[in-house]
């Protein structure tokens, strides 16, 4: 089955909600893996379900790097606050750096995530 991280930076929260719901019928489909905090409120306020892995700050990102690391991931939606410097940056770097090496498709932004959740249906 399509595996799909979901991951969002406080700022982003609202943002990937709305995105959750409007794509609800297409991410049904697919397995779903977050971290702590955006996988419970998706959990929390669509009818989706997610697995979810530790909060971003206690090691979340970490958590789905290892599994694009084990190639288990499809596609990750990585909303981040461009305007503000997390505490757990180099565990964001190290995400972004491993679906590079891998070819993991990813999506850091509203647009880019549309079209990756579309492409993942074919
Ligand atoms: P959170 O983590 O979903 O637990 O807030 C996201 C992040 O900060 O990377």
């Amino acid at each position: 089955m399509t595996r799909v991280a979901l991951i969002a930076h406080d700022e982003k929260k609202p943002d990937i909600i709305e995105f959750a719901r409007a794509h609800e019928e297409q991410l049904q489909q697919y397995d779903l893996v977050g971290t702590g905090t955006t996988g419970k409120r998706i959990a929390d306020e669509t009818d989706l379900e997610v697995e979810r892995k530790a909060s971003g700050p206690l090691g979340g990102d970490l958590m789905i790097g290892a599994e694009v690391a084990a190639d288990r991931l499809d596609g990750i939606v990585f909303l981040r606050d461009p305007l503000r410097a997390q505490a757990h940056e180099p565990d964001i770097s190290a995400l972004l750096r491993i679906c590079d090496v891998h070819d993991t498709a990813l999506a850091t932004n509203l647009a880019s995530a549309t079209f990756l959740i579309e492409g993942l249906a074919e």
